[in-house]
């Protein structure tokens, strides 16, 4: 056998080692004539991962773990699952009963920090945080809760420093608006989109604002040591 000047006629390829998922294979074949051999790789297969075994479920907090495996070669490896994060509904989370800190509020961001923009109308028993998304809580916007039947009592944290215009319009089983600061507020009158101080300098109490709250469209309240 004399390789030199053959022109070669090969044989078919013959795989000689199987590619896997784990290495290359190759094949092979050889001229007729002058038995000269010519290889080829394989490229390596992927892994046909199999579905997940779970072996800890996640939780609302903690990641769980998976172990999948391929169903080619056998390779496993374990992996991670994410945390799920609460699911909050009516102020309690529907997988592991943790309340919402947020107690299903909705919040926008305002100047100073946040301020309260929507309740959920599923809340009896309200206290409103005094801080949201590492912002403090500064104000009950607009007619965030207009309408809110469920709601029977407000606990409104001293951050709160403006209570917007018809902010607890019809909410006609509210009964108690709690201040968690014993300060006095005053009601402003709101003309077109310019406020008009009534008294700027009376105190009013408090029992008298919860009434007011739920009354009134047109003012709104603001703390008496903000300017
Ligand atoms: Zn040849
Ligand atoms: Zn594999
Ligand atoms: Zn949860």
């Amino acid at each position: 056998m004399y390789a030199l000047g053959c022109k070669h006629e090969f044989d078919e390829w013959q795989t000689v080692v199987e590619a896997s998922c784990l290495s290359i294979g190759y094949r092979m074949r050889s001229c007729k004539k002058c038995g000269e051999k010519e290889y080829e790789f394989l490229e390596k297969l992927t892994h046909e991962w199999q579905k997940p075994m779970i072996l800890q479920e996640a939780t609302c907090l903690e990641t769980g773990l998976q172990l999948v495996y391929c169903k080619l070669c056998g390779t496993s490896r374990v992996e991670e699952i994410p945390a799920m994060g609460h699911e909050f509904q009516e102020g309690v989370c529907t997988r592991c009963n943790t309340p919402d800190p947020d107690m299903g509020l909705r919040f926008a961001d305002c100047e100073g920090g946040c301020e309260v923009i929507a309740g959920s109308k599923s809340i009896t028993n309200l206290i409103i945080p005094s801080m949201h998304d590492g912002k403090p809580v500064v104000a009950i916007g607009a007619e965030a809760f207009l309408g809110d039947t469920v709601l029977q009592s407000v606990v409104i944290p001293e951050s709160v420093k403006l209570i917007a215009a018809g902010a607890f319009y019809g909410c006609e089983n509210l009964t108690s608006v709690e201040f968690t600061v014993k300060i006095g507020w005053r009601k402003l009158i709101q003309e077109d989109e310019y406020p008009e101080f009534v008294d700027p300098e009376a105190f009013l109490d408090l029992a008298a604002i919860a009434e007011d709250l739920k009354a009134s469209t047109g003012c709104y309240w603001q703390r008496y040591d903000e300017e």
